[in-house]
């Protein structure tokens, strides 16, 4: 069996770092098969100003960069979104909540008509911030997100969720969010959770990745979860190395788990093609 490996979370920055022509090329010859881009906040690409043009650029760029690996043989689905970090942005330049939600519901819409040219998979990411910051922020991006559900649940789309670790919470208040706006369980997707989190996502029946990180994988894996995707959460931000881990650290770090038997190749196969192909409605290779 030849192992074929996805990765179900990242972003690509053409502007500031490798680019998804370079990581696609890196990444097919680990043996990698799938990406999922996911758009990056518009300063990050290095657009300047804040406002509707700056995300229309940036989703621009993240359609163009899902081309480039289309080219290099890589199946690519892509997803953009209003991360929470861009509510903090707009409040620190001294937006208003409503102004801000505003914004985000336009950029959602607007992602929402892409989807129904076919040009996008999903929205992506939208959440609540993981870090401490004022109440009232999170509070917003939360008003985000909710308006983000509906708006998948009404045009069928995929959904990636950016959520602080709180275990039981997070996934539980995802859940009555989920449940009151009546979004098919398998449209969502929790990113970058920990083995707390993914228990209750696991329990729940929602989809989740994990970071490839060393030790989430051995805590995790051998115990055969069913809903997890890999994910290597790279911001392609070479200012920033150590933040998230490459995506070829996901070959790297299942390889070494197989041929030290800690989980089958039959497992991994449900990992990294059955549950990719299942949620992002894509061929397996
Ligand atoms: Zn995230
Ligand atoms: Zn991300």
């Amino acid at each position: 069996m030849t192992l074929a490996f996805s990765d179900a979370h990242l972003h690509t920055n053409p502007i500031m770092g490798l680019g998804a022509e370079v990581v696609a090329k890196k990444f097919r010859k680990a043996n990698g098969w799938f990406m999922a881009i996911v758009s990056l906040p518009p300063q990050h690409y290095g657009i300047e100003g804040l406002g509707f043009e700056s995300h229309e650029k940036s989703i621009e760029i993240l359609l163009r960069e899902a081309e480039k690996a289309r080219r290099e043989g890589v199946e690519v689905s892509t997803l953009a979104g209003f991360h929470p970090s861009l509510v903090d942005a707009y409040f620190k330049a001294g937006w208003s909540p409503s102004e801000i939600v505003e914004l985000a519901e336009k950029i959602i819409d607007y992602i929402a008509k892409l989807h129904d040219e076919k040009a996008v998979d999903g929205i992506g990411e939208v959440g609540r911030q993981h870090y401490a910051v004022n109440p009232a922020w999170i509070v917003t991006s939360e008003l985000i997100l909710i308006y983000a559900i509906e708006v998948a649940r009404d045009n069928d789309m995929l959904i990636h969720l950016h959520l602080e670790q709180g275990g039981y919470s997070t996934v539980a208040s995802i859940r009555r969010i989920a449940e009151s706006a009546k979004i098919q369980a398998g449209s969502l997707l929790l990113h970058h959770v920990s083995p707390s989190e993914a228990h209750y996502a696991e329990s729940y029946g929602y989809w989740y990745t994990v970071p490839a990180k060393e030790k989430l994988y051995r805590t995790l894996l051998p115990h055969k979860p069913e809903r997890l995707m890999t994910e290597s959460d790279f911001i392609d931000d070479p200012k920033r190395p150590g933040v998230s881990s490459y995506p070829w650290d996901i070959p790297r770090e299942l390889i070494s788990l197989v041929s030290e038997g800690i989980v089958s190749e039959e497992y991994l196969y449900r990992v990294e093609v059955e549950n990719v192909s299942r949620f992002y409605r894509v061929k397996p290779p």
